[in-house]
């Protein structure tokens, strides 16, 4: 499989596990039961109005991307680049699809991205990405609280596909979330996409490798402790059930998102029963399903996933535009001078 259907899977994956999830994120699992049947949802349902629709997650996500990618751009052009400070100019911008105004007045809505409408949409926006992007004074600077919540891991899997994934997926996660544990598990699972897609490790072995790597690195303690626990639930052979899920805990938080994807991604027989079995719980379904799907779509490509899933697939064309433009730059950040691609300027000004 070459690089560029692994970055397709992993984006687009994360996107249908997110729609997945989008309809059922506030029901308890007794809710989706009833509602659903004994399975619980096993496809897409209307949300937001539609069939399909991606949330938050997977907006931030994008956003992400674009900042990456203008991270090269700029790199390139001026030698020097705080990439943080880049993708932070890139979620003020999403800020703004929001409706919102960030104290930092001097935001542009230029590149390609923000451009397209279908993204100015409300999806239940994390209450900590909103207050903390509208309070941030300085490009780059990191947030003043002590959130956890998942929404600094849930938008970093773009991070995988550059150079030093931990640090970039951590740093810009800190962009929203202050607790070490926030965005320390962003950087594992940053971490962990980038030994599958670089080395074609197996889903097992990169978590290894990562923990061994970062695991014993300070703030790693909560994330370390509970991807163990799901490590140790699949070599048993104990299968992600609803009411084991809400065991582990509800996903709202970093390390108990990544865990449950995790966990459903390595037991899974295929992309459709690992995104399936990550949604159907009590807690953040959305996000736990986005997990997954990126974990998932890395390793077995975009060719694992449903058509049925990709058809109705809100953005997907701006899903596929992005993964397209991810592979066509070098995943170094070039320094100043490097190979110029004047399509790529144009879509991500950042000279
Ligand atoms: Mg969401």
């Amino acid at each position: 499989m070459n690089r560029l259907e692994r970055i397709k899977g992993c984006l687009l994956g994360g996107a249908v596990g997110d729609a997945l999830g989008a309809p059922v994120e506030f029901l308890k699992w007794n809710d989706i039961h009833a509602t659903f049947g004994a399975r619980g949802i096993v496809d897409f349902a209307p949300a937001y109005g539609r069939v399909g629709a991606i949330t938050d997650d997977t907006q931030m996500m994008l956003f992400t991307a674009e900042g990456l990618l203008r991270a090269h751009v700029r790199g390139i052009s001026r030698g020097i680049c705080h990439i943080p400070g880049v993708i932070h100019h890139a979620l003020l911008r999403w800020l703004m699809t929001q409706d919102y105004s960030p104290a930092i007045t001097s935001v542009s809505l230029d590149g390609w991205l923000v451009k397209e409408r279908e993204l100015w949409s409300r999806r239940a926006p994390g209450l900590t990405c909103l207050s903390a992007l509208k309070a941030s004074t300085e490009f780059g600077s990191f947030a003043q609280n002590d959130s956890k919540g998942c929404g600094a891991v849930m938008r970093v899997a773009p991070c995988a596909f550059f150079r030093n994934a931990f640090d970039v997926a951590a740093d810009s996660g800190r962009l929203t979330h202050g607790h070490p544990t926030g965005y320390m598990a962003g950087g594992l699972f940053a971490d962990i996409l980038q030994r599958i897609v670089d080395r074609q490790d197996s889903l097992d072995d990169a978590i290894a490798k990562s923990l061994a790597e970062h695991g014993d690195k300070p703030g790693m303690e909560e994330t370390r402790a509970i991807v163990e626990r799901v490590l140790f639930f699949s070599y048993e052979g104990h299968r992600p059930a609803p009411e084991r899920i809400d065991e582990l805990g509800g996903g709202w938080i970093a390390e108990e998102a990544l865990a449950i994807g995790i966990w459903c991604a390595l037991t899974a027989t295929s992309f459709e029963d690992g995104v399936i079995n990550a949604v159907n719980h009590s807690g953040d379904s959305d996000s736990t399903g986005l997990i997954a799907g990126h974990l998932l779509g890395i390793q077995h490509g975009v060719e694992a996933i449903p058509d049925r899933w990709l058809a109705p697939l809100e953005l997907r064309g701006v899903i596929e535009a992005v993964a397209e433009d991810i592979e066509r730059v070098p995943r170094v950040f070039t320094v100043y001078g490097g190979e110029f691609d004047d399509e790529i300027w144009e879509r991500y000004p950042g000279g």
